[in-house]
């Protein structure tokens, strides 16, 4: 036998038997992104590398460490993109969008591609969906879009969540507190580990997402707290939107430490985290990044976005048993006793199919032991069995499947008794 080729590490297939979970969870996404009147876009899936390095920032892990990046014929770097937000940024710049309207409210939901250490919830090709708001300065946009992230998960039915939110100030003044707390931490610097000694050079806000204790204990014990020096302007920007969110019902926690990984953001960011999950419990993140559109060639725009992790949301609907057996039940499974009724039977599945009602039925010519076995196996809602009596007599027993009862009908009312019977 010749060797087998496995998938690629930390990627992963989704397979026949549990895509219906996915598809259900992405049908529902779009009924709730349409009711925030959110238009989807669709991006390439892969990007000149610069647009990546001038975006979530050089020296960050992503770019630093975990793109996929390729030299194409002409000899230039492209990367399998690793986030969709500097994608939705050049698109909007290279279609002049904020000459059709003012505000634009975006979402995308596609696959990404991080070359990072894989582990539970990590993966290097994973989903997000996400969406962007541009042209608007004002708070109501940062709460329009935390809502809109928070009402996901509650009408997904997650219970175990909690939205975070905290304020990275603007450029300025955010350069002004790093110099701080670059100078609070240079004592302590020799002690820490030697990815955050890194860190301290080149992207210091990083030093608090550090899991290693030696270095979590210097940043308690020494770090000043960006929230500590926003200006009043930014503070009351702040303010606002908690009390927006206080007016929506919406519960927050305020937590200082949060920087996240990407350079873009400025004033507002957030997470939603589960309890349900482990080390990697991040749900979906985002924030305000007033000067990206700028950043990467275009007019000055304000904006606001999130992503969220797919994969993620899946394990913390698994651990909150929130996916239905019902799903992936079958309407009706239809036995065809032999030969002599298969090209009948094969137009009765035809029609009932015709009237919106899924059917499946034998392909292995077994016997219909076997096929209500599968019926079984199927979790089908009816079954039925057409042999040569019921082609004749035109009437057939369907059988109900959770309690084993019948009923006759005739075969061309078969759609209508299902309609009846099928909520
Ligand atoms: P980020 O783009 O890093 O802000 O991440 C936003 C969300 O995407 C996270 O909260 C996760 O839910 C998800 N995510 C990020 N990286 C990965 C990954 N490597 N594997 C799976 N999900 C991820």
């Amino acid at each position: 036998m010749k060797n087998k080729i496995k998938s690629v590490k930390g990627t992963y297939d989704l397979l026949p038997f549990e895509i219906h979970k996915w598809q259900e969870i992405e049908n529902k996404l779009k009924k709730i992104f349409s009711l925030y009147n959110f238009r989807e876009i669709r991006t390439p899936i892969f990007e000149k590398s610069k647009l990546f390095s001038r975006s979530v920032g050089e020296f960050t892990d992503i770019v630093n460490k975990e793109m996929y990046s390729f030299l194409d014929k002409g000899k230039e770097s492209l990367t399998l993109r690793p986030e969709l937000t500097a994608s939705v940024v050049r698109s909007y710049i290279e279609h002049n969008f904020q000459q059709i309207s003012p505000i634009h409210k975006i979402w995308y939901y596609g696959p990404l591609f991080r070359q990072e250490k894989p582990q539970a919830g990590r993966y290097r090709q994973f989903y997000q969906f996400g969406s962007e708001i541009f042209g608007s300065a004002y708070p109501e946009s940062d709460v329009e879009l935390i809502d809109l992230a928070y009402t996901i998960y509650t009408k997904l039915g997650l219970k175990n969540f909690t939205l975070y939110i905290n304020s990275l100030g603007n450029k300025e003044n955010r350069s002004k507190y790093i110099e701080l707390l670059k100078s609070e931490l240079l004592p302590h610097k020799n002690e820490m580990c030697d990815n955050c000694k890194n860190r301290y050079e080149n992207n210091v806000l990083r030093l608090f997402d550090c899991k290693n204790k030696i270095c979590k204990n210097i940043m308690n014990e020494h770090a000043p707290l960006i929230i500590d020096y926003l200006t009043n302007e930014e503070k009351d920007y702040f303010n606002e939107i908690k009390e927006l969110l206080e007016n929506l019902n919406i519960k927050y926690k305020v937590d200082p430490t949060m920087v996240r990984g990407l350079d873009y953001y400025t004033n507002m960011i957030f997470e939603i985290r589960s309890e349900s999950l482990g080390s990697q419990d991040a749900l979906c993140g985002g924030g305000r990044y007033d000067n990206l559109v700028e950043d990467l060639g275009g007019k000055s725009t304000s904006a606001v976005g999130f992503a969220a992790g797919m994969e993620r949301l899946m394990i913390a609907m698994e651990k909150e048993n929130l996916f239905d057996d019902e799903l992936n039940k079958l309407d009706i499974y239809v036995a065809i006793m032999n030969e002599n009724v298969r090209n009948e039977s094969m137009k009765i599945v035809k029609n009932i199919r015709s009237n919106n009602f899924s059917v499946d039925t034998d392909f292995q010519r077994r016997s219909v032991k076997a096929m209500m076995r599968e019926a079984n196996r199927k979790k089908a809602k009816f079954s039925i069995v057409i042999g040569e009596n019921e082609i004749q007599s035109g009437e057939i027993k369907i059988k109900t499947m959770s309690d084993g009862s019948e009923n006759t009908v005739k075969i061309d009312e078969i759609s209508e008794f299902l309609s009846q019977n099928i909520l």
